[in-house]
């Protein structure tokens, strides 16, 4: 069985120390075992004491982002590229601190909606960073996860297909893909031969629905996602993303372009979604089991001699 986690956003837009540790209470009381943190400022945040308060709770965390425009580690520019290193590296240290394994999100390219196609030079500058940092990443026992998604929000990684094409090109055993059911249900031909494609490599997954509100309240087929999930042997972190003008952080919210309530209640919207999660993921297995014991050879008889 998989562990569930759960991004800030449903509980805050996070501008305050207590904003986090109250996202950290609920998340726990839910009976989650994850909250994914927005990139945290370690100027403005107490880390280390939000990594205790994780630990007393029994929470585990990640950290997602997504690079600005001025830290674009795609550019062509060598300074936009060295500034949005430094971006990485200090990520990597703020999940270290806060108790994290996993850095997730549009951690290779800017987190926008680009008037031009990605470059040569771009792709290259981008492998390069990620190369140096997924080795300081594995010192600080953290993953790199390099979340795929649509067109609207990077130029550079759409698909399953090119994040493997990026990781093979970084040479690294250290970076991983982080799908997202939103933005594969946008540009993947198929999520589930996406998922299966993406096999060992999936580091961390994100469960939204089409519309990024109730998950089952859009056109996701979920039930192909999860047997797909138990084709490849996927047993780590599924974190549910949803987002609703209720809940605003001015980058994050205008970059997704999230221009409506889809949800005010988010208790009850956190506890549909781990509800609809175990129950999904739960059915997928009995299907698998049954498919198993379908296909398993007829055993021949024993025990009495001729
Ligand atoms: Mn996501």
């Amino acid at each position: 069985m998989e562990q569930l986690g759960i991004h800030t956003y449903v509980w805050t837009a996070a501008s305050k120390q207590q904003d986090l540790e109250m996202a950290m209470e609920r998340t726990s009381e839910l009976g989650y075992d994850l909250l994914e943190f927005p990139r945290l400022d370690p100027r403005k945040f107490d880390i280390a004491a939000l990594g205790r308060r994780r630990g007393e709770l029994g929470l585990k965390a990640a950290v997602s982002m997504g690079l600005p425009v001025d830290g674009d580690v795609s550019s062509e520019d060598p300074a936009i590229v060295r500034r949005g290193e430094a971006m990485l590296e200090e990520a990597v240290a703020v999940t270290r601190d806060v108790g994290g394994h996993k850095l997730a999100g549009i951690i290779y390219s800017a987190h926008r909606k680009y008037a031009t196609a990605p470059t040569r030079k771009g792709w290259q500058n981008s492998v390069a960073v990620l190369a140096r940092v997924a080795e300081k990443a594995r010192a600080a026992g953290v993953t790199l996860n390099l979340e795929l998604v649509n067109r609207f929000e990077s130029n550079l990684l759409n698909t399953v297909a090119q994040g493997l094409a990026f990781i093979r090109d970084t040479g690294s055993d250290n970076i991983f893909v982080h799908l997202d059911t939103f933005h594969m249900n946008i540009e993947e031909a198929d999520p589930a031969r996406a998922i299966r494609l993406a096999g060992d490599q999936i580091g961390y997954f994100h469960i939204g629905e089409s519309n990024r509100g109730y998950l089952g309240s859009g056109t996701i087929n979920f039930d192909t996602v999860f047997d797909a999930l138990i084709d490849v042997g996927y047993a780590d972190c599924i974190s549910f993303e949803s987002f609703s003008s209720e809940v605003v952080d001015q980058d994050l919210s205008m970059t997704c372009a999230i221009w409506r309530n889809v949800w005010t209640d988010n208790v009850s919207l956190a506890r549909h979604a781990k509800n609809f999660v175990q129950m999904r993921s739960a059915e997928a297995q009995r299907r698998a089991d049954a498919y198993r014991t379908r296909q398993a050879p007829v055993q021949p008889a024993t025990g009495s001699p001729m």
